[in-house]
């Protein structure tokens, strides 16, 4: 089924169950990505990519943050909301965030896996 999620067998981190490498562990998931070399993957498309620091500000003592992530429908409602990280920084500390969203490139219309998609 499309969109269907399972949890990666090495890593325990709700993915997808069409992927053929854990997008968090990036092992290997099924047996023809090991076997085919060139696999049946199709291109990945990154529609969003942000990269941002955030920085303590310098003076005051240790600050504590929650990494927050929120995904929503296109009405507001609500989905999925996780905290990614926790921690605390100490003044002159620094974190890196990035939250990318990887997407599959649409199948060419007339492919066999074209027919898997439950009509
Ligand atoms: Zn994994």
């Amino acid at each position: 089924m499309v969109g269907e999620a399972w949890k990666c067998p090495h890593c325990g981190e709700r993915i997808l169950r069409s992927a053929l490498t854990c997008p968090a562990c990036r092992r290997h998931l099924r047996f023809d990505a090991v076997t085919t070399g060139r696999p049946v993957a199709r291109p990945t498309l990154c529609p969003l990519n942000v990269d941002g620091t955030m920085r303590h500000s310098d003076g005051a003592s240790i600050s504590e943050y929650s990494v927050i992530v929120e995904v929503r429908e296109d009405r507001g409602e609500l989905i999925a909301r996780r905290i990614v990280n926790v921690g605390a920084l100490e003044p002159g500390q620094a974190r890196r965030i990035t939250l990318r969203i990887e997407m599959q490139a649409p199948e060419p219309s007339g492919s066999p896996a074209a027919s898997t998609r439950g009509r």
